[in-house]
């Protein structure tokens, strides 16, 4: 199935979570047996031209796509967690969301010194969470110069902001 194919999967719910937003959904997506391998086969290809050691994803929607292209490609996954989840001392960092605010963490003992990770997260949409991600990950001692998406909002400026900070940004698919 074409990126065009597995667009149509994705359902978009109005008003979610707020009034005015255009909520893009991959629970359809997902669903959908040969539209989910599809879509994995496309992300293996993007993150294979990433020359990366390891492969981060961002709780919750991040974990689905990315602990599948890790174990697609025989790398590791390392997981950011919303706040409080992690058993062990992890480092944290705090963002903007378009509504309120959200905290992402880490076990820094997750990453390699100097290790190549590629971020993955569903949807792309202003960049805050990617680009906490980002910073996180390096803080901890990551290289982190690629982003994955399946979905991108390019009117939200994510790309943008990501490609300011470094990072090259890929994605599946983009809505207006
Ligand atoms: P950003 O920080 O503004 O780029 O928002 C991206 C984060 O919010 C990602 O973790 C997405 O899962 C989530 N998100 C924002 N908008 C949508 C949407 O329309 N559909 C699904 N997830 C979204």
């Amino acid at each position: 199935m074409s990126p065009e194919d597995l667009k149509a999967l994705v359902r978009t719910v109005p008003d979610f979570p707020a009034r005015g937003i255009q909520f893009r959904d991959i629970t359809t997506l997902i669903a959908h047996g040969q539209g989910l391998a599809a879509t994995m086969d496309h992300l293996v290809a993007y993150a294979s031209k990433a020359d990366v050691a390891a492969i981060a994803g961002i709780e919750a929607r991040g974990f689905i796509f990315g602990a599948a292209i890790a174990a697609r490609m025989g790398l590791g996954f390392i997981p950011l967690r919303k706040a409080g989840k992690l058993p062990v001392p992890s480092i944290g960092i705090d963002y903007d969301l378009e509504y309120g605010k959200a905290r992402i963490e880490l076990d820094p003992g997750a990453v390699d010194e100097g290790g190549r990770v590629l971020l993955v997260d569903d949807l792309l949409a202003t960049g805050g969470t990617a680009k906490a991600g980002a910073a996180l990950l390096r803080q901890a001692g990551a290289v982190v110069d690629h982003a994955l998406f399946v979905i991108d909002l390019p009117e939200l400026g994510g790309g943008n902001l990501l490609r300011e900070n470094g990072i090259e940004v890929s994605a599946l698919m983009q809505f207006a």
